[in-house]
């Protein structure tokens, strides 16, 4: 463990983004790409750049693959353990947040309702019991998960600032370039709420990044569900999707075409589904049911979006484990 949190401290970020825009995943272009791509078809379909802006960190610093590697050999060996038997469910994880809001205007320093709207929505989605869960399918019934995680508001923290647009390059994590630094990140989830620009809804850190970054990052329009939102998404969604990034879980088709998102109990599909697709979509050969995208990691709108699987349950929890990139919140 010491070695894997010795890394973790050492090393430079991985981030997700997610987006407005028809991004083509098959464009491996990286994120430049995708946020231009994004600012022409803003408030169009949600998209994510993750995995392009996940491989230019690669190349910038080599090391963070040996440290996702490692903790992806440490999910697998967690999995197989609890398979067997030999790891039991530890009860519900309670992780506390901290809200760091940067604003230029009125609009943008969202209200302290909003903010508990966000931390309302994470709990029902990581319990299971959100109301719409009874639109899931019967077919995927069985594989629908309580995650058992509560979120608690911990802090606040506000700054006014001229900067209009933050980008994804974490300046709003950094004091010195005008942003917030992270509270004690090791043990505290940090949430960014500001304007990122580009069409940019929001984007997360991988385990196995820089504790300096380590948070997720959401434009205060797509943040909780009541207040300064705006539709399709707001309904608190965004927060869900990127703490799933956040807690190790990819988009679950892969990021490739019928591609592995590391989780058996998925579908494998063909690609993202956007808007609110109609049962079944069939892609891939995953018929009769086809692809599960009411899943929280697929691209569809806030409203048609409402779980999460047993086997993301298991990847979530592997890092909480002993040895696990995120144990440090255990403690
Ligand atoms: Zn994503």
């Amino acid at each position: 463990m010491k070695k894997i949190l010795q890394l973790i401290a050492f090393g430079t970020m991985s981030v997700a983004i997610i987006s407005c825009s028809d991004v083509s995943l098959d464009n491996s272009n990286a994120a430049l790409n995708s946020l231009n791509k994004s600012a022409r078809n803003e408030s169009k379909d949600r998209g994510c750049a993750a995995m392009e802006v996940l491989e230019e960190n690669m190349k910038d610093d080599p090391s963070l693959k040996d440290r996702m590697d490692e903790i992806e050999k440490h999910t697998k060996d967690y999995e197989k353990k609890q398979k067997n038997g030999r790891v039991g469910a530890t009860g519900t994880l309670i992780i506390p947040v901290v809200v760091n809001v940067l604003y230029s205007n009125a609009n943008e320093n969202i209200s302290d309702a909003q903010i508990q709207s966000q931390i309302d929505v994470l709990n029902k989605d990581f319990s299971a019991t959100n109301s719409d869960l009874s639109l899931v399918p019967s077919a995927f019934s069985s594989a629908v998960s309580n995650l058992e995680i509560q979120f608690v508001l911990s802090s606040v923290v506000r700054k006014s600032s001229t900067k209009t647009s933050w980008g994804t390059r974490d300046a709003m994590k950094s004091a010195k370039k005008g942003g917030i630094d992270p509270t004690t990140s090791t043990t505290k989830l940090n949430l960014w709420v500001c304007n990122i620009g580009g069409g940019i809804l929001g984007y997360a850190q991988f385990p196995g990044g820089s504790s300096a970054t380590d948070g997720v990052v959401i434009g205060p329009q797509y943040f909780g569900n009541t207040g300064f939102v705006s539709a399709p998404y707001d309904k608190g969604r965004t927060a869900t999707h990127e703490v799933g990034h956040w807690l190790n879980l990819r988009h679950i088709w892969g990021d490739a075409s019928c591609g592995n998102d590391l989780v058996s109990d998925t579908p494998t599909q063909q690609t993202s589904n956007f808007g609110c697709p109609a049962f079944p979509h069939v892609t891939c050969s995953n018929g009769p049911n086809g692809d599960m995208f009411m899943n929280y990691m697929d691209y569809t709108d806030d409203l048609c979006m409402y779980m999460f699987s047993g086997g993301q349950k298991t990847r979530t929890r592997a890092i909480f484990a002993v040895g696990g990139a995120r144990a440090s919140f255990n403690l």
